[in-house]
This record gives C-alpha cells, sequence and structure tokens, in this order.
C-alpha cells in the first residue's frame, strides 16, 4: 500500500524534472514509506514529457500522466488525484518553489490525524509587487463575496488524506479553484507555513491573461452575489433619475426650462456602462452554466508512461 502519492503538474519545466524527483526522493528515504510520483504534463512545448518517461524507467516510483493540451493547472492537479493511489496525496509545484523537505513536516502532521495539511508562504523572493497587488486584491474580493476566508500566501502544496481526496473527486465542478475548495470542504485542518524559495529554472507560467482568467472564474465559482450587483445598481439609478425628473418638474412649474443635453448624454452612457457591465457578469454566469451542461471532460490524456496502464 502506497502512503503517500505526490502529484506534480508540469507546464514547460524540463530543467526542473530531475531536481524535483532527487530531493522528493531524498525526503521519502528519510522517512522510510511507500510513495509515488505523478507528474502530469500539462500540454509541455519544450522536453518536459520526454523527461518525465525516462524519470519513470529509471525509476518505479514515477508515473507520468500527458494531457492533448494545455488544460490548467487545476485540472492537472485533478487528474493527478485520479490516477493516485496513496493514503495521502501531496500536491506541489514543480519548480522547487514548495520546498520538498517540507514534506517530512506535512507527514508529521498527517500522522498526527489531520486530514488537510495546508501551506501558507510567509515569504517570496520570487513575487513582483504588481503580483502581490493582485492577489492581494483577490483574496479580498474573493473572501466578501464568498464567504469563504482566503488568506494571502496560501498556496497549492499541501496534503490531503484520501478521503478528502474522494469528495474532491466527487464534485462536478467544470474547473476546480483547489484553494476555494479546500476552505469549504471542512475536515480537520492544520497550516504550516514555509518560506518560498526562487524558481529553479524557467520562468512563471502565469501570463496575466492565464491569472485574469483564473481569478475570474474562481469567483464565480463560489459567488453568485456579482449577479445580485444589478438590483442595488439599478435601485440607486432609479433613486438619482426620480430626484431628477422631480427637479426639472419643479423647474417647469416656475416657467423654465432646462438646458443641458451634455449632461443628459453623460449620465445615458454611464447608464449604459453599467447595464453593458452587468450583462457582463450575466454572460460569465451563463457561460459557466452552459461549460457544465455540456459535461465535456476536464482534461484529455493523450499518453501516459506504461507503468500506469
Ligand atoms: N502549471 C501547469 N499548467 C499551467 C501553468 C502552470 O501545470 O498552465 C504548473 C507549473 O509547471 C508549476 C505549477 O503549475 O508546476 C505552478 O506554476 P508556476 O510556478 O509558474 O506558478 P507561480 O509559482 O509563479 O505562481
Ligand atoms: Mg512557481
Amino acid at each position: 500500500m502506497i502512503e503517500i502519492s505526490v502529484v506534480v503538474p508540469v507546464f514547460n519545466e524540463e530543467e526542473n524534472l530531475v531536481p524535483l524527483f532527487t530531493a522528493i526522493e531524498k525526503v521519502m528515504q528519510t522517512l522510510s514509506v511507500s510513495w509515488e510520483l505523478i507528474l502530469i504534463d500539462d500540454g509541455s512545448t519544450d522536453n518536459s514529457w520526454k523527461n518525465i518517461v525516462e524519470l519513470s524507467k529509471l525509476h518505479t516510483e514515477v508515473r507520468g500522466i500527458s494531457f492533448s493540451r494545455n488544460f490548467g493547472h487545476n485540472n492537472a492537479m485533478h487528474a493527478g488525484m485520479t490516477h493516485s493511489k496513496g493514503k495521502s496525496v501531496i500536491t506541489m509545484d514543480a519548480d522547487l518553489q514548495h520546498p520538498p523537505e517540507l514534506i517530512k513536516e506535512l507527514f508529521q502532521k498527517w500522522q498526527d490525524g489531520y486530514k488537510i495539511v495546508q501551506t501558507k508562504r510567509i515569504d517570496s523572493e520570487d513575487f513582483s509587487f504588481i503580483k502581490r497587488l493582485f492577489s492581494k486584491l483577490f483574496n479580498k474580493i474573493f473572501s466578501l463575496l464568498s464567504g469563504i476566508p482566503m488568506e494571502s500566501g496560501i498556496s497549492d502544496f499541501r496534503l490531503l488524506d484520501r478521503v478528502v481526496v474522494a469528495e474532491i473527486l466527487k464534485m462536478n465542478d467544470h474547473e476546480l479553484f483547489f484553494r476555494g475548495i479546500i476552505q469549504w470542504i471542512g475536515f480537520d485542518n492544520v497550516q504550516i507555513e514555509f518560506k518560498a524559495h526562487n524558481r529553479l529554472h524557467g520562468e512563471t507560467k502565469w501570463s496575466f491573461r492565464k491569472l485574469v482568467r483564473y481569478s475570474s472564474n474562481a469567483l464565480v465559482s463560489f459567488s453568485i452575489i456579482p449577479l445580485k450587483l444589478g438590483i442595488w445598481v439599478g435601485l440607486f439609478t432609479s433613486f438619482l433619475a426620480f430626484i431628477e425628473i422631480l427637479y426639472i418638474f419643479v423647474r417647469y412649474f416656475q416657467g423654465e426650462t432646462i438646458p443641458g443635453w451634455a449632461s443628459t448624454l453623460t449620465i445615458i452612457s454611464f447608464m449604459f456602462g453599467i447595464l453593458f457591465i452587468l450583462l457582463g457578469i450575466i454572460g460569465s454566469y451563463l457561460g459557466r452554466i452552459y461549460e457544465t451542461l455540456k459535461n465535456r471532460p476536464k482534461y484529455i490524456i493523450g499518453s501516459q508512461t506504461e507503468s500506469d496502464s
């Protein structure tokens, strides 16, 4: 029986894979547990898949799954969990920003009985100012709208007990937002802190576009409050309009008509702006319902290493 499955999404990480394996193997040897490493190639365009296959030939612990294209790292983690066999599952990044030595502590806490061992990054050398600002803003908005507290620094480096993984795999969300799901799901959980290293090789795989898509997807899947925004904006603008009409009547009976097509135009374009934003919000939820209804798979597997079939 495998004790620990380590699940790692891989997107163009060719140079990081061997150091990653070596570091994990070292920790596992000190723990002397049976383990496996599942590497999910999320549509890499470099030699990542070739390296994964090679690693799997050299080491029986390594299994590889290759997506037919890039499906995003949440979906890659999902695939890894689906194929994992361990009594506990650890997810971590391939770039060694999540220190493998911490696995020891994760394992310890799990043995103490915690079903979820979450890690929190206390200081990251790699983080740009913009990214920090963006993530702060996102966490604030997310917590406010979903009612689920989202601290900054919560990372995708965590250990989940098999019972938690089983619950997650039952969920039918179109794209699982793991950081939210983990907060939502309950169970006995504990948090440990770590200091993130710099990326070993390569660049961050998060473009601004990807980040925006990821965040709006997370919000839409955890809150329906934006849908109700229209009601409040509508009430407010109706109130303004009411006052304006009153004012116009009063002036009319005082014998004055009010010139000012410019102000009228401003108000109209302002209203249209709000209207379009609200339509967009409704559209994004509608899109999500559509995606869920289509019931397409979260990902498509192109190939797998031999030991897995
Ligand atoms: N990743 C992925 N698919 C993507 C983007 C990223 O599988 O579309 C993987 C990536 O290879 C890494 C992890 O997700 O193992 C986190 O990505 P990255 O280190 O670039 O994120 P950052 O640490 O900069 O937030
Ligand atoms: Mg990283």
